[in-house]
């Protein structure tokens, strides 16, 4: 047989693309030809097949060998399209059958000796598999973790090239994961270390429950950053649908290849002075490497001393908070990356800190400066914000809830807000969109009531949507069945204590 085709995949942002494989050999003057929109790593693969199948005791051909990639106007880049090259070689000159490759994917980097090396990105690729309805995969030991909690395909990490023959063949088993006992980091961290803070520990859960963007005002060493960092700990678990999304998203942005899968809410907390590709993401050649904000996807951003952020920074997060997602524009690449988050920003009162504080320090701070600060976060960012809280100084030494007890309260709120969205294509209080909230979603008389009032007053419409969102988030944790007049009340002032300060 001269002609062979077998199947590979990359990576185009943080999603994989099938790529076919076809593999021509015929009579002439030796030489490999690669077709297909290959970048250099691409290229490079054709010396690295050779010298793995070679020094897997196996045949190179004599001859011409050409190389097909397609879809051809699709650019190839990484060295994960390796093993797919090498089998369709293999294929090409009748040393393994063509039945045996037809139907499953291979993703892998080959060493000179044959071995499998892993890739990043190769969950993306499993998923890509799986819808496209090819469930046998083949991958390198070191990414078979992340890419066996792909529900629908069959992952099978294999060590070399010979290796990968025998399990087509039926004659050598996959490599097996051995059981392991890694500590959860998240529980290290527990909201019973933050000592005092009831009314932050309280709005920090209402904000669980509903996926509120949360903003925190207080001086330095009130606990804001303690708060911050165990929001993860009382959030639910993932799904499995949003842990295979953050766990290829991670895959794509690691450096290393062997990332385990991503099963609570990811946390990320990008220092004040992270450069906009930090943030937003970044393409080096064809390659995208995701921000903090898509690590962020399915969990929470966190924005400490959020002020001291560039302004750019700031309103780059205006996009991905409306839409879910970030519009990456380069030369080398153009397209969509996931970002939907939940958004926490902590600052100081002002410059100096001390605006709050209740002990002896006073504020130097000018009022100009002041005003510069207080004015950083801008009003459409401000205005998506749906808790806002003062942290007043620590009092009380008395340690709370721990992180499991608040989670399983949030747990049976989600239940709640699940259920009531049941029929609609969101899962939780924060994203209901304003018309269906104003058609479907009102709440008690007496909570209407106080609604309007603060329509009237000082809300405006905007803000009125945001305080029923967590009004509704006040009654899943209740019990209530609509907002009472009470969680209107207290929605109203969550969204509000902040902005008393401000003013
Ligand atoms: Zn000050």
């Amino acid at each position: 047989m001269a002609l062979a085709r077998s199947l590979g995949a990359v990576v185009s942002g943080v999603s994989g693309q099938l790529v076919q494989v076809e593999v021509d050999h015929s009579r002439g003057l030796p030489s490999v030809g690669l077709v297909g929109l290959p970048d250099a790593s691409v290229i490079e693969s054709k010396h690295r097949a050779k010298t793995a199948i070679v020094n897997s005791g196996l045949v190179w051909p004599k001859g011409r060998v050409t190389i097909s990639l397609s879809p051809a106007e699709l650019r190839k880049h990484g060295a994960g399209l390796d093993l797919a090259i090498a089998m369709g070689i293999l294929g090409a000159t009748g040393q393994i059958s063509l039945e045996l490759i037809c139907d499953t994917v291979f993703v892998a980097e080959l060493g000179l000796d044959g071995s499998l090396r892993s890739v990043p990105g190769a969950l993306s690729c499993v998923i890509a598999a799986a819808q496209a309805g090819i469930h046998s995969v083949v991958v390198p030991f070191g990414n078979i973790a992340q890419c066996r909690i792909v529900p629908t395909a069959r992952a099978a990490a294999c060590s070399d090239l010979n290796h990968v023959i025998a399990y087509l063949r039926g004659e050598s088993e996959p490599l097996e994961l051995a059981p392991t006992t890694e500590p959860d980091s998240t529980e290290l961290i527990d909201l019973s270390d933050v000592v005092g803070q009831e009314d932050a520990r309280w709005a920090l859960e209402v904000a669980a429950v509903g996926r509120h963007n949360f903003s925190m005002i207080g001086s330095p060493g009130v606990g804001k950053t303690l708060l911050a960092q165990r929001i993860a700990g009382i959030l639910p678990p993932l799904t499995e649908k949003e842990t295979l999304q953050a766990t290829a998203i991670h895959a794509v942005a690691s450096t290393q290849a062997c990332v385990s899968p991503i099963t609570r809410p990811p946390f990320e907390a990008p220092h004040h002075s992270a450069s906009m590709a930090a943030l937003v993401g970044s393409v080096h050649g064809h390659r995208v490497t995701p921000g903090a904000l898509t690590r962020a996807h399915h969990g929470v951003l966190f924005l400490d001393e959020a002020p001291e952020f560039s302004r750019n920074a700031l309103e780059a997060l205006r996009q991905p908070l409306e839409s879910g997602h970030i519009a990456l524009s380069r030369s080398s690449w153009t397209g969509l990356l996931p970002a939907r988050f939940q958004l926490i920003l902590a600052s100081n009162p002002c410059p100096c800190g001390n605006a709050l504080t209740d002990t002896l320090k006073v504020c130097s701070c000018a009022s100009l400066a002041l005003r510069k600060y207080t004015m950083k976060v801008s009003g459409p960012l401000r205005d998506r914000i749906d808790i806002n809280v003062l942290i007043p100084s620590i009092r009380g030494t008395s340690a709370g809830e721990s992180s499991a007890v608040v989670r399983e309260r949030v747990i049976s709120a989600r239940q709640l807000s699940a259920q009531r969205f049941a029929d609609y294509p969101w899962s939780t209080n924060s994203e209901v969109p304003p018309a269906s909230l104003r058609l479907d979603f009102h709440p008690e008389p007496g909570g209407a009531e106080l609604l309007n009032s603060y329509v009237g007053h000082s809300g405006g419409l905007r803000g009125s949507h945001r305080v029923l969102r967590v009004a509704w988030s006040l009654a899943d944790l209740a019990g209530n069945r609509r907002p009472t007049r009470e969680d209107v009340a207290l929605a109203i002032h969550l969204r509000n204590s902040e902005m008393a300060m401000a003013s």
